[in-house]
């Protein structure tokens, strides 16, 4: 147990008097390494090379030696997870998680599914981290398999960047275990990842955190707007099954684990992705629109994000190639920025790798209730790795943790800082100075 003495009171609420204090972290140069072998090149002949089946829409299914339609795309993904496999040292293993879909109302027949998953395991047991993408796409009407489908932007940058990210991680012993999962079926209704979901979850595969990735390669908006060096991440604020009124008693109502992996994102990726910032958009997705986290979600991963792109161009989603009016319509491969597309999978990289190489996040946090108080005092268990731990703690209207205290390596400690007030979390620190997502405790009244 760990109370700070008068000195560190004072210290501390010195620092609160002088505003923020987080610590500035710096780069841990395994993880450099992998963000800064990231290449823009690769990335472009990926994207080129889904285009060129010239559609991937689950009904323009051929045999998967065809050069054309949504078979021969999952094919030659697989065939890159296997190529990358064997420089994984035996850690990593490729598979297709396939099913029949049956027929629904909006489509016109069943059809068999199967996403393509690459493991690559961990040292530590009870540790999964998944980074996705889906590799199905749509023209204007989405179950005409007899179109042609580009599907650059929305969604072969972001299977390139799951095929680059696994490329430069797959030589590294990570703690944690890898997920690196191009879906089948999310145009039609978050299809593949729903059924991948379902499956992880019934065999209660502890999945702790979920990067989703969905148009990431486009940086001028149809609106003309642009921000190249910004990428948004979007996180729900209720997870499903939520006790409402416990949040609401607690105040806890933005400090969902998906905010919480938000949050962990945003400080950790401009330390390797130097003029990347992360714009956190506490929203679940965009209006009219969704994405795979939804499936891990609905599940009780409740820890899931979607990465996109900062701003959209719609004329090349989802549309008829054509041109109309002049104006060039459809989702074509000259409209990717290979440089965006890359900063946006360094971003990945340096946050899956953080994940995956730094220590767990502490479980069981409790924040003590037992009298009326001035300061806070949270228990929390032990973490395998972790050398110390952060308190940390922000205005209850300030979107990010603002300070952070090391307390040592201990399972309590108290703040001089006002529950009331502010919100406090904790989170681990391991040998290498990464940190992990902070958690925001149950309150326990004994
Ligand atoms: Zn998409």
């Amino acid at each position: 147990m760990m109370n700070l003495n008068a000195a560190g009171t004072a210290l501390l609420v010195a620092a609160l008097g002088a505003g923020p204090t987080m610590p500035a972290l710096t780069p841990y140069s395994p993880i450099s390494t992998m963000v800064d072998a990231v290449q823009a090149p690769r990335l472009k002949s990926s994207v080129e090379r889904l285009v060129a089946f010239g559609t991937r829409n689950d009904f323009s299914e051929t045999a998967s030696t065809a050069s054309h339609g949504v078979f021969g795309a999952r094919n030659w993904i697989a065939q890159q997870f296997e190529a990358i496999a064997a420089t994984a040292g035996g850690r990593m293993s490729v598979s297709l998680d396939t099913y029949v879909q049956r027929k629904t109302l909006r489509t016109p027949r069943s059809v068999r599914e199967s996403s393509v998953i690459a493991t690559l395991r961990g040292t530590a047991p009870g540790r999964v981290y998944l980074m996705s993408s889906h590799y199905d796409d749509c023209d204007g009407r989405c179950t005409d398999g007899a179109g042609t489908a580009p599907g650059a932007d929305d969604n072969g940058s972001s299977v390139a960047a799951v095929l680059e990210a696994a490329r430069v991680m797959a030589p590294t012993r990570f703690r944690g275990t890898i997920v690196f999962a191009c879906f089948d079926g999310e145009e039609l209704g978050l299809w593949g990842s729903d059924h991948y979901a379902r499956e992880l979850a019934a065999r209660k595969v502890p999945v702790l955190a979920v990067l989703n990735d969905d148009i990431i390669g486009n940086s001028v908006g149809g609106d003309g707007a642009s921000e190249p060096n910004v990428i948004r991440v979007f996180s729900e604020g209720i997870p499903s099954g939520a006790d409402i009124a416990r949040i609401n008693l607690v105040g806890s109502e933005n400090d969902s684990p998906s905010r919480e992996l938000s949050r962990f994102i945003a400080e950790v990726v401009p330390v390797y992705v130097p003029g990347l910032s992360v714009r956190q958009i506490f929203r679940a997705d965009r209006f009219m629109r969704g994405g795979d986290q939804e499936s891990f979600q609905a599940v009780g991963y409740s820890a899931a994000v979607r990465f996109v792109e900062s701003h959209e161009n719609f004329t090349h989603q989802h549309q008829d190639v054509r041109v109309e009016n002049g104006v060039q319509y459809g989702d074509l491969p000259q409209y990717i920025d290979a440089q965006y597309l890359r900063r946006a999978t360094q971003a990945n990289v340096a946050a899956l790798a953080t994940l995956a190489l730094g220590p767990s996040a502490p479980t069981g946090v409790r924040m003590e209730l037992k009298r009326l108080g001035y300061d806070t005092t949270l228990q929390w268990k032990p973490v395998a790795g972790a050398v110390s731990y952060e308190v940390v703690w922000r205005r209850t209207d300030a979107p990010q943790w603002e300070n952070a205290s090391n307390v040592g390596d201990v399972t309590q400690a108290t703040v001089p800082v006002s529950k009331d007030d502010f919100v406090v979390g904790v989170r681990s620190v391991d040998s290498n100075g990464l940190r992990s997502p902070a958690v925001y405790p149950a309150a326990v009244r004994e």
